[in-house]
């Protein structure tokens, strides 16, 4: 039987763990908060990342940011010090393109194959085994890991080698922050006009600029659900990888900076464990107006 080891219990973490569990796979999980491994079950839990990882076919693992990853792989007595050529590794974080690639290059020195695979899809996609999943390693590697990826997932993409998962997901990440924010613009406007925002939502449904986005997080903003299946301080670390990564190149992202000034706000105002679309709650304030109800 495939055995796989899987750090991290979030959100994201505990809707894949599910589903592998559910597949037949032999599943040992770790999570620093020990707690929250009660929100899984059929599974073997560890107390310690040395203790989850030898003897692993996959070490897969979907952590918070770049510290939760730094701690995780690169601490002592971290996954670094305990994986062998045995095990293949998967990065499934959200995290920054120079992370991934020092990650790429540890485990490269290490003799271990590994591929950054971020996901595209949220709380209710995990749960489900309907994530989309962007994948960057050798060939070999990915088709290896496919039948793993294949049960947490609708679609999956190699995007090439290893670091292009990574850099595909902060490319798809400015899309989604760009729609939040303009969702959000556009019913402050619509409302202060005298337009339903419901109304509004049922054009955005079926029209040619129609998205799931726009269906989902408008559905939130209008009945008041900013419960946090994405957080808010999530999407502000995702605005600011954004910001890094187009830096990098030297080129410009101007309206992930606009959407990041919007996250620090409601994150300094408390916002940060709602969810990521919580700010538009302050465009609303700002503008004199509620959008909910
Ligand atoms: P989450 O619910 O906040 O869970 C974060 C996980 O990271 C927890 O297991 C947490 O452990 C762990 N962690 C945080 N800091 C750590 C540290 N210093 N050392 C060790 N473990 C640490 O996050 P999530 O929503 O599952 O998201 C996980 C990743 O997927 C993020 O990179 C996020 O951007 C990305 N993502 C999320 C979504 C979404 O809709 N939620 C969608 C796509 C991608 P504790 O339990 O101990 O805190």
């Amino acid at each position: 039987m495939t055995t796989i080891a899987y750090l991290g219990l979030g959100t994201m973490g505990t809707g894949m763990v599910n589903n592998l569990v559910r597949a037949g796979f032999d599943v040992t999980v770790w999570n620093r908060t020990p707690e929250r491994a009660s929100a899984v079950s059929g599974v073997h839990v560890a107390s310690t990342i040395a203790e989850a990882v030898p003897g692993a076919d996959f070490v897969l693992y979907c952590l918070a940011d770049d510290t939760a990853v730094r701690d995780v792989v690169f601490s002592p007595g971290g996954l670094l010090a305990s994986v062998t050529p045995a095990s293949v590794v998967v990065d499934m974080s959200t995290i920054s393109a120079a992370l991934s690639d020092e990650e790429a290059a540890a485990y490269a020195a290490k003799g271990v194959s590994f591929l950054d695979a971020p996901v595209f899809g949220s709380k209710d996609e995990a749960a489900a085994g309907g994530l989309w999943i962007v994948v960057g390693g050798p060939d070999d590697v990915f088709e290896k890991a496919r039948p793993v990826f294949e049960v947490l997932s609708e679609t999956i993409h190699h995007m090439g080698k290893n670091g292009a998962g990574v850099r595909m997901k902060l490319v798809g990440n400015l899309m989604v922050a760009v729609e939040i924010e303009v969702l959000g613009e556009a019913l402050v406007l619509a409302k202060k006009a005298g337009l339903d925002p419901h109304k509004v939502l049922q054009v955005a449904a079926v029209t040619d600029f129609k998205t799931p986005i726009f269906a989902g997080v408008g559905e939130r903003v209008v009945t008041g659900d900013y419960s946090p299946a994405f957080s808010l301080t999530l999407m502000r670390k995702d605005a600011g990888l954004i910001q890094g990564f187009a830096d990098s190149l030297g080129i410009k992202a101007p309206s992930a900076g606009v959407v990041k000034a919007n996250l620090d706000r409601a994150w300094a105002a408390g916002l940060g464990e709602e969810h990521a679309s919580a700010f538009i709650k302050l465009m609303a304030e700002d503008a004199g107006i509620s959008l909910a109800g």
